[in-house]
């Protein structure tokens, strides 16, 4: 094996303890507040049929024309490691009958998500998101609830508000969006010279992706691009004119961006996106919509539905940019220091005690002198070192030091963890 091959692949990254930490935070803040709102916990695997991605997704998508890592299995099958969460969700509430007879149902889910992509700052191959979808229901108050719990979560975490910025627009729906798919296409192909090639291509596979692209020029371009606004079906601008309102009313400020489209093919309807100050070109931190037709794309009966995903990676980095620390629980409140060799076993039987008391305790596991175990309590944040020496544990006790105010006492073997966890509560 080169030593290349002993490195994480490209475009993935090692959790280690203070970021998995910061997940664990995240994931926990994410359960207590998506609990709340009624969602509840799925896991789906993290990889499907590849058809699952391509049928949902859509072929003229750059995750599934350029991202995907996709293989085929020992048995054959076409096999590709999950790009995002909703189509998984989706499959899953169709295989389970989880919205038939009309019945909603609202998840949340949280894990990596692969894709193929070019590796910056807030963009890897592995990353890590947190979402919900709510599906069965059509009702513009589900899509404001959805909107209002990510905004609540990014709150939580810390981010203040005044360094996010809310983005939401319509998609219409199939009804109003393919004329107006049609315009945007006969205006790229008319100012096809001021273009990007990209751009120039996309008129003949998905036109409204031209609205993303980041090449100024393009953007300028298609700053005078037709609006979907002006084509909307009643419906949908009913529809949309709800949302907003319902978000006005419980005083959620947000921006309408008519370029916002998002890049997938199964977005209906609302969209919205959040965009957090610090992170430059990768400043989306979480976004979602409409997708009313996704459970038909998969054979179902026709179910609408719409959820948001954020990503772990960009929040964090936004939480960092805002100066938030997550908290770090004590390594150990009490350490348990053996005076010799002969008497590790008696350490070993205090610190679980004090363990299954609650009491966040720890020891040497490398033969270090006193001396090494006192810095060791104090690298490890201990309040009370606990001092298990050969005269004491004869007399069936214990020394407990105070590492603040270094006072020493003696304690009965048997009344440790009680008269700890007592010092430790009273502080
Ligand atoms: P999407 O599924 O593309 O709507 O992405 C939802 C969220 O996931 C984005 O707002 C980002 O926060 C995050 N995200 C998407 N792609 C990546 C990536 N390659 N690396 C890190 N985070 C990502």
């Amino acid at each position: 094996m080169s030593s290349s091959n002993v490195r994480a692949p490209k475009g993935t990254a090692d959790m280690l303890p203070e970021v998995a930490r910061a997940w664990e935070h995240v994931t926990r803040t994410a359960e207590a507040i998506f609990s709340r709102y009624g969602y509840q916990p799925i896991y789906t695997p993290i990889f499907e049929h590849t058809d699952v991605f391509v049928r949902g997704i859509g072929e003229a998508t750059d995750i599934v024309g350029k991202e995907m890592y996709t293989f085929e299995d020992k048995g054959g099958r076409s096999i590709t490691l999950r790009p995002e969460g909703t189509a998984s969700v989706v499959r899953a509430a169709l295989e389970h009958g989880l919205t038939v007879n009309g019945q909603g149902c609202k998840l949340y889910y949280s894990g990596p998500m692969f894709r193929y992509e070019r590796p910056q700052a807030g963009r890897m191959r592995q990353f890590w998101q947190i979402g919900v979808e709510a599906l069965g229901m059509a009702e513009p108050t589900i899509d404001a609830e959805v909107i209002v719990a990510l905004m609540e979560f990014f709150a939580a975490v810390g981010i203040p508000r005044d360094r996010m910025r809310l983005l939401i627009n319509s998609m219409g729906d199939e009804r109003c969006r393919p004329a107006y798919r049609e315009k945007v296409a006969s205006f790229i192909r008319e100012n096809a010279s001021d273009l990007c090639e990209e751009c120039v291509r996309r008129a003949e596979t998905n036109p409204l992706r031209a609205f993303d692209c980041k090449n100024p020029g393009c953007a300028s371009v298609m700053s005078r691009a037709p609006l979907l606004r002006d084509e909307m079906c009643d419906d949908c601008a009913a529809h949309y004119a709800a949302v907003k309102s319902l978000l006005d009313d419980v005083g959620v400020i947000y921006e309408e961006d008519t370029s916002l489209v998002r890049g997938l093919d199964y977005y209906t309807r609302t969209v919205f996106e959040v965009q957090a100050e610090g992170l430059g070109a990768q400043n989306a931190i979480g976004g979602g919509g409409r997708y009313d037709r996704l459970m038909e794309m998969y054979g179902g009966q026709p179910t609408p539905g719409l959820g948001f995903a954020l990503g772990f990676e960009r929040t964090l980095l936004a939480m960092r940019a805002a100066g938030i620390d997550v908290p770090v629980p004590p390594s150990a409140e009490v350490f348990v220091a053996r005076v010799a060799p002969e008497v590790a076993g008696d350490a070993f039987a205090v610190v679980t005690r004090l363990r299954e008391a609650g009491i966040a305790a720890d020891m040497d596991h490398q033969g270090r002198s006193l001396k090494a175990q006192f810095k060791l309590a104090d690298r490890l944040g201990a309040r009370f070192v606990v001092i298990a020496g050969p005269d004491e544990l004869a007399a069936g006790q214990v020394t407990v030091r105070d590492m603040a105010s270094a006072t020493e006492s003696r304690v009965a073997l048997a009344d440790a963890a009680r008269e700890l966890g007592s010092r430790l509560h009273d502080r």
